[in-house]
């Protein structure tokens, strides 16, 4: 059976690398649609390769220039968030990729939830922000989320053969808790894992963007650089696989060879193990619970060194201590936490505050931060800008030494 796919956010790192994976198995997908924030030249490429009956942008004007162009077939136009949840809930749709970035990501997750879809889902902070919301209606309507993250893709893997619950699964998920040990998750380390905080002081964007293992886009590669992108996964596993933060372990693997592990209660562990490349995990959650070829790079064992394991030090990438605690408060703190987070980045990157004053900036606006508890969709809107808000007042004042 064909699976018929619609691909939110196809522009991006994780959309490109979707398009390869369906690109190579034209028997097993068919696009049915995509969504970008605007026009672009991949996204007109894209348009005329894959010929998706309907292409979802944020604004009619942004895409001015894509509607004058000719495609047979002629897509469908849909614009801002109605147009990706129509996208989300069409019938003609068996699958929806969100691979969107931040909030744009929360509608259409839990409008194809609602209608029954499968979602494949890369968009860490729908799980970060509103996983309570989320996993609450991939259960009333019985439909899956697969995990696109390779930690959580690893995790997934592993749980499969068990006797209870996978998310991708059949079975029950709370029973989970009483089954796995511990999760065990990996972290590369990023470039700096082995820098002084003294060297952290003076490093640079294009430092950061150095990520020695994964090809990724610019806001992850620097979360990956600070360990935030660790802190997020941590809470995305937490809603994923329903276990508490106490259970979620993360062991720095300089080389990305395991993907994560799982430790069952009789102390056995088992752990995905392949080349670091985000085709593979993307692959596995559109095919599953088929596991479809590909000629992608292999592994060889022969070839490699060696796998470290190290303790992350919570002293010099404060960004997990400050994920574990955003996620064990709960509530907005996780909202606060992302949104924080990727202003922090996005000033980064402007070079208006220094690497060590991403963590800085998000404690301070963790620290002003009053918790609402089980927050509804708008409480989320609202921490959310309140702490983008809050993020950037604290970066102009320039009150923290290292900015
Ligand atoms: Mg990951």
């Amino acid at each position: 059976m064909t699976k018929r796919i619609a691909l939110l956010g196809c522009t991006g790192s994780i959309g490109q690398q979707t398009l390869d994976v369906i690109g190579l198995h034209p028997d097993k997908f068919q696009l049915v649609s995509i969504a970008a924030s605007k026009h672009s030249e991949a996204l007109a490429q894209q348009i005329a390769r894959f010929k998706p009956l309907r292409v979802g942008l944020s604004r009619p004007g942004t895409g001015k220039l894509l509607e004058t162009m000719r495609f047979n077939p002629q897509p469908e136009y849909v614009y801002g968030a109605e147009g990706l949840v129509a996208l989300a809930t069409d019938p003609e749709v068996d699958v929806v990729v969100v691979a969107t970035s931040g909030q744009h990501g929360f509608a259409p997750t839990l409008a194809a939830l609602k209608a029954g879809k499968e979602v494949a889902l890369a968009n860490k902070e729908v799980l970060v922000m509103a996983g309570e919301l989320v996993t609450a209606q991939a259960k009333a309507s019985g439909s899956q989320i697969r995990p696109i993250d390779s930690e959580h893709s690893a995790i997934w893997q592993s749980l499969r053969g068990e006797s209870f619950i996978t998310p991708g699964g059949d079975e029950n998920w709370a029973e989970a808790n009483d089954k796995v040990g511990r999760l065990i998750l990996t972290a590369s380390g990023g470039p700096f894992r082995s820098f002084s905080k003294e060297q952290m002081a003076n490093v640079t964007v294009e430092q950061a963007m150095k990520h020695p293992n994964w090809n990724m886009g610019p806001k992850i590669t620097i979360d990956s650089a600070t360990l935030f992108n660790k802190g997020l996964e941590v809470i995305e596993a937490h809603w994923l696989f329903g276990l508490p933060y106490a259970k979620i372990d993360v062991v720095v693997h300089a080389q990305s060879i395991i993907h994560s592990m799982v430790e069952f209660l009789d102390g056995s562990i088992k752990a995905q193990l392949g080349t670091p490349d985000m085709r593979l995990p993307i692959q596995y959650a559109l095919g599953y619970p088929e596991r479809l070829s590909n000629e992608y790079p292999r592994l060889d064992f022969t070839k490699l060194r060696e796998l470290t394991f190290e303790l992350p030090d919570t002293d010099r990438f404060p960004a997990l201590r400050l994920a574990y605690e955003a996620g064990e408060q709960g509530g907005t703190y996780p909202t606060v936490l992302a949104a924080a987070d990727e202003e922090a980045v996005r000033l980064f990157h402007e070079r208006r505050i220094s690497y060590l004053g991403i963590a800085e900036l998000v404690e301070r606006t963790l620290n002003a931060h009053t918790n609402v508890a089980h927050p509804t969709l708008e409480a989320i809107a609202e921490a959310d800008s309140w702490a983008r808000q809050t993020a950037i007042l604290f970066s102009e004042k320039q009150a923290i030494n290292s900015f």
